[in-house]
């Protein structure tokens, strides 16, 4: 098997203090050098997305904005996005690193990779920007497989504990992109959108995917939504190539949420994901990172995830299991089935 990786750190994107900061990547990194396992996998240098990389998914008003803030070096947009004088490379970085590490995989030079890339993208829509995200790393990297590199179908999972909202909004009209969210749901949970009946419109009707689990949902209920929906909805409609939108802030310790999933629960996911690419598309799957925001959560979810895909069946799990027992999802997967004709 061979790994592509590429890191983008974003070193010039990042504030003392907010939980979305450059460290999040040197523990990664840090990680990954000190468990050997960078010998065995090759690195690709980040790559920087042209404007029309970003003007194939954003607004040009969406594009100014960001460079003219950064520009001037800095400040909030939103309520929520910090930016710097160095947001608008480190942005058109993430996302240019996510297009080339599809490319390693489509070209044929990876089996598969995983871009480990910040800041996030899978808030942001089509022309706003928000939850930590300015551009969307992860439809900036589709629309370029199906533009540049001549892909048809792409599947996109997103396991963020956090609604995929900005990538939902660009597809959602759109039947060449089936997207999976799966995430914790709650009134007062950020972004408040991924309902169960938001599952597209159009052209796109019955292509967008929500799987809003109640706050304490674990490795079982994952897994069942999963084995259940995810499997079966991917298989009908055959992919060519997956994406992941892999976020660790649905582990038990993350600090801005309250699932429960474990980092063995996390390496049960990755492995059906990496066993649904094997069966549906020439194994070609690769993984974006979202948000994870406990530095040795993220560590050890990142390695785990390499060791998957170089099919390995290391799993590093020092936390174990949630403290606390899961609650029962069976009731909410019965909707979600009966909704997407799979009941
Ligand atoms: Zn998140």
């Amino acid at each position: 098997m061979t790994t592509s990786i590429i890191f983008a750190a974003g070193e010039q994107h990042t504030q003392a203090g907010h939980p979305e900061h450059a460290g999040r990547m040197g523990t990664v990194r840090q990680f990954l050098e000190e468990s050997g396992i960078m010998e065995r996998v090759t690195v690709l240098e980040p790559a920087m997305a042209t404007e029309e990389d970003l003007a194939r998914v954003h607004s040009a008003d969406q594009i100014n904005l960001v460079r003219w803030v950064s520009e001037r070096g800095g400040g909030m947009i939103g309520g929520d996005t910090y930016t710097t004088r160095g947001t608008f490379d480190a942005a058109k970085i993430a996302a240019g690193s996510a297009c080339r590490a599809v490319e390693s995989v489509v070209s044929g030079s990876a089996d598969n990779a995983v871009a480990l890339i910040r800041p996030p993208g899978h808030h942001a829509s089509a022309s706003s920007i928000e939850g930590f995200c300015l551009f969307n790393n992860i439809a900036i990297a589709a629309r370029y497989a199906q533009t540049q590199l001549g892909i048809e179908r792409i599947a996109i999972v997103d396991f963020d504990v956090h609604h995929g909202n900005g990538t939902q909004d660009i597809f959602y009209a759109d039947n060449s992109v089936q997207f999976f969210s799966i995430h914790m749901f709650s009134h007062y949970f950020y972004p408040g959108s991924g309902r169960l009946q938001e599952d597209g419109v159009k052209q796109g009707a019955g292509y967008t995917i929500n799987a809003p689990l109640p706050p304490g949902t674990g490795d079982r209920g994952y897994q069942a939504v999963f084995d259940e929906i995810v499997e079966p909805l991917l298989a009908q409609f055959q992919p060519d190539l997956i994406l992941v939108s892999a976020g660790y802030d649905a582990h038990w310790r993350d600090p801005l949420a309250q699932m429960q999933l474990s980092l063995r629960g996390y390496a049960a996911l990755t492995q059906r994901l990496i066993r649904y690419a094997g069966e549906l598309c020439a194994g070609k799957i690769i993984f974006l990172l979202e948000g994870g925001y406990d530095l040795d959560v993220l560590g050890y979810g990142v390695l785990n995830l390499i060791h998957a895909l170089l099919k390995d069946d290391d799993v590093l799990d020092p936390f174990g299991a949630a403290p606390q027992n899961e609650v029962d999802v069976s009731g909410l997967l019965i909707k979600v089935k009966q909704l997407h004709l799979l009941a």
